[in-house]
């Protein structure tokens, strides 16, 4: 027995459940759904001099987002990990405890990894439930839900994504990054002539979380406020401490940095790369630096040494 829903009614759903949501569609922004939680800037606390108070600033709020893929719905899945551990990160959860991740997707899905509930496209005029959990169980509203015992499905056709399948040996990736750098491999040379260190690959990239911090005091000199910003690896000043000294002064160095987070420190901290494949820094990159091709040439090397 399927529980399926009617395209046509989608938006009449949303409507009913915009009484107790902000609804937030980000299936065509280009900066990942990582910003709602973790935004692009936000003021953390203030400090009022005269009475000496620190205060949290609120920003909770019932939000729902709508989510166009699988792999960025994973992608929250790890980066509610990462939040969590090895310090919960007060100021993300408290805007993601309250949030409902709803996606809708024209994919085949074997098993969702990610989000409460998942719309999967099965036909021109239906998508197919999936509820994961009971926050996703809440938002069924038998008006638009019919239970149906076969549906007509299409089947999408199977493009095999090698970029993700290398994801799945994480180890191995993990080794062939860290020895491609030891071993002074030529591909570091030639990225570090191509990439402008723009940043742009961590903006876009939906698991990419370093921040930088900084102390703002207001016009009238009363109140203080703590406030972080995104921050990215490829940046000039990303690794500059007080004082002037720069751990990583070459872009060589920054955007080799980049995949060490990513591949290597990810793997010994949590298991698993932190990527999801997904892309979006291909896609954005000005210099046309493609991830999955230069993973593939790592490996290729590391496996014939
Ligand atoms: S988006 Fe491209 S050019 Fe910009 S920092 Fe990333 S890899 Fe370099
Ligand atoms: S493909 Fe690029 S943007 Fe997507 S998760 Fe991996 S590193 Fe991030």
């Amino acid at each position: 027995m399927e529980l399926i829903i009617e395209k046509k009614k989608i938006k009449e759903w949303l409507v009913v459940l915009g009484k107790d949501f902000k609804v937030v569609d980000t299936r065509k922004k280009v900066l990942p759904p990582k910003q709602y939680f973790f935004p692009v800037k936000e003021d953390l606390f203030s400090f009022d001099l005269k009475s000496k108070k620190l205060k949290t600033i609120d920003q909770s709020e019932n939000i729902l987002l709508l989510i166009s893929s699988l792999n960025k719905l994973e992608a929250m899945t790890q980066l509610d990990e990462i939040m969590e551990k090895p310090q919960k990160d007060f100021f993300y959860w408290q805007k993601r405890d309250k949030s409902v991740l709803v996606g809708i997707v024209d994919e085949s899905i074997k098993v969702p990894y990610g989000g409460d509930l998942v719309l999967e496209k099965i036909n021109q005029k239906e998508y197919r439930t999936w509820v994961l959990n009971s926050k996703g169980r809440n938002l069924l509203k038998d008006k638009f839900f019919k239970k149906v015992l076969k549906p007509r499905t299409i089947n999408y056709p199977s493009k095999p994504n090698i970029f993700k399948e290398k994801l799945l040996d994480s180890e191995l990736l993990a080794e062939a990054v860290e020895w491609s750098w030891q071993s002074n491999h030529k591909i570091w040379n030639e990225l570090a002539e191509k990439c402008l260190g723009c940043g742009i690959c961590t903006y876009v990239c939906p698991l990419c979380h370093c921040f930088s911090m900084e102390d703002q005091v207001s016009l009238d000199n009363s109140k203080c406020f703590r406030c972080r910003q995104w921050d990215a690896c490829t940046l000039p000043r990303f690794s500059q401490i007080a004082g002037g000294h720069n751990f990583h002064k070459t872009i060589k160095e920054r955007y080799y940095n980049w995949y060490y987070h990513k591949f290597v420190r990810a793997y010994r901290q949590y298991g698993k790369a932190q990527c999801v494949a997904c892309g979006a820094c291909k896609d954005n990159c000005p210099a046309g630096i493609k991830i999955g091709e230069v993973l593939k040439e790592i490996v290729k090397d590391y496996k014939k040494r």
